[in-house]
């Protein structure tokens, strides 16, 4: 039962490495070296990962220019949006929230709209969370800042877990779902078959995908 697929793989060569040896990696990558030409844009490499579930991680090449709308956005695109739920960042003690209430009481609470150049330095590490019912809570480090030439893409996915491969409870084949009811109680992984047989039936299955929200509200994994 149990998790296999262990690594994270370099989106520039496809080689995979653990979770300390990447960051040494990119850093030297000759395909990623060859693909950012010089110049004087900044950017910033961030480590996003699950803040309870840390297998799940990526690493991301980030505009400054870009806005933590931006970067929001793309955390939704690849591991959070099921039903269009609100998100936040929390930077240095100040809330940065999707939807800000222009009403509020209170006067601490940020949009988005900021500039990542404006609230991120290396070495900052913050929190986002999406959906405030189901929480999905992700921890995220500036590992560095450097500079390069000016390119379309705010954000570029420099690498990422593989996709984690769970046994079927019963029969022991790859999974492709899982019961999100009986996750929280057990090992709950089913394949195709065993699935269609599963008592919790079909409404309560969810397919297995690479994120930290797996198996949480209606997640059904990226849009390819
Ligand atoms: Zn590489
Ligand atoms: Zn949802
Ligand atoms: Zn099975
Ligand atoms: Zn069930």
């Amino acid at each position: 039962m149990k998790k296999t697929n262990e690594g994270i793989k370099c989106n520039y060569c496809g080689e995979v490495f653990g979770k300390v040896a990447i960051k040494r990696h990119l850093e030297k990558c000759k395909i990623r070296e060859e693909k950012n030409q010089p110049g004087e844009e900044v950017y910033y490499w961030i480590q996003v990962q699950g803040y309870y579930q840390k297998e799940y991680c990526m690493y991301l090449d980030v505009s400054a220019n870009a806005s933590l709308k931006d970067l929001d956005q793309f955390l939704r695109d690849k591991w959070l949006e099921c039903c269009g739920h609100l998100s936040m960042f929390k930077i240095d003690g100040e809330v940065y929230d999707s939807d800000p209430d222009p009403d509020a009481m209170f006067g601490s609470i940020k949009s988005m709209k900021v500039k990542l150049k404006d609230v991120l330095y290396e070495g900052l590490e913050f929190i986002h969370e999406y959906d405030f019912g189901s929480t999905t809570v992700l921890k995220l480090k500036v590992l560095s800042k450097r500079t390069g030439a000016k390119r379309k893409e705010k954000v570029v996915l420099m690498a990422r877990n593989l996709p984690p491969a769970f046994a079927c409870v019963e029969c022991g084949r790859p999974a492709t779902q899982l019961c999100s009811c009986c996750i929280y109680e057990d090992y709950a992984f089913y394949c195709d078959e065993c699935g269609e047989e599963h008592e919790c039936g079909e409404d309560m299955m969810l397919s297995v995908v690479n994120s930290p929200r797996m198996g949480v509200c209606g997640y059904c994994g990226e849009e390819d």
